[in-house]
């Protein structure tokens, strides 16, 4: 391949690439590209693209200034609790929280190939500023940056944080566990993705003798399906819900929802999107689900 046609197929525009494109002289290709990159009119699908294009959901530079700012316009206290290596990690605590109500907890990224629920969590704050400016939150808003930054499930050091909750000497569950301790919680979110799952579910511990969940799913099906899967992960599952019994007495390691269990959190709920789903409608489900969920508890 000569170097004029090369230098043609690098400035070709990806979606209107085609065989027959490539097939034409490299003249003619260049003059189809500069069409194709000023289109006429914007349409709900070239904004839909061009989100898809710039989002930032992998950015947590991004993700933590706009914590800042919602934190800012809330009036509540956001600080490094620990670093992930050399990052800080943000915990935010709304004044009610700090004054010691019983509070709502909620979490994303734990696992950083999960970007759908780190960027629901701060959807759901930027669009209910006025709800933390009275009732009481305690937020992380995303545990494993590095994992986020590079799209993966493992954190800085290689390892699966949903593995680590119980130990007090790890640099990041250790500061965690300090920050939880002596806390009343009535309810914890726990926001993941599962790129296994066909549709939302949620792994619900404690609450009362009916489950929690089905009414939440109910408006989350409304954006994505439900999971069908009867056996999700080696566990019992009915139209998107996992209710355990009880704890598993062997475990790998401690879950950040176990945890918040064995700590008296009266229900733990960790919310799974599909993460092959398109992006932004996994962030709206993470948004439903946790507005849902609030005005449940409420
Ligand atoms: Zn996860």
């Amino acid at each position: 391949m000569g170097s004029e046609e090369l230098q043609s197929v690098v400035v070709l525009n990806p979606w209107e690439f085609t065989q027959k494109q490539f097939m034409r002289k490299p003249w003619a290709v260049r003059r189809r590209t500069s069409v194709s990159l000023r289109p006429r009119r914007s349409s709900p699908k070239i904004a839909r693209l061009k989100w898809l294009t710039n989002h930032r959901c992998h950015d947590y530079a991004h993700l933590a200034e706009r914590w800042l700012r919602v934190a800012k316009r809330a009036g509540i206290e956001a600080r490094e609790f620990a670093k992930a290596a050399s990052i800080p990690l943000l915990m935010l605590e709304s004044r009610a929280a700090a004054a010691g109500e019983t509070l709502v907890y909620l979490s994303s990224g734990v696992h950083g190939d999960e970007a759908g629920s780190a960027c629901g969590l701060l959807a759901w704050a930027e669009a209910n500023v006025a709800l933390l400016k009275k009732e009481a939150f305690l937020i992380f808003p995303c545990l494993n940056p590095q994992g986020l930054m590079l799209n993966t499930r493992a954190d800085h050091r290689g390892l699966d944080l949903n593995r680590r909750f119980h130990l007090a000497d790890d640099e990041v569950c250790g500061p965690w566990q300090r920050a939880v301790a002596n806390r009343c919680m009535k309810l914890g979110l726990c926001l993941h993705e599962d790129y296994d799952a066909q549709g939302a579910y949620v792994y619900e511990l404690g609450g009362q003798k009916t489950a929690m969940s089905p009414p939440l799913l109910k408006k989350v099906s409304r954006i994505l399906p439900l999971d069908p899967r009867t056996d999700i992960d080696g566990r019992a599952a009915a139209r998107g819900v996992i209710r355990p019994r009880r704890i598993p007495k062997t475990l790998p390691g401690m879950p950040e929802a176990i945890e918040l269990h064995r700590r008296g959190c009266q229900v733990t709920l960790t919310f799974e999107t599909p993460s092959e789903a398109a992006l932004e409608l996994r962030i709206a489900a993470h948004q439903a689900f946790i507005t849902s969920a609030i005005e449940k508890i409420a």
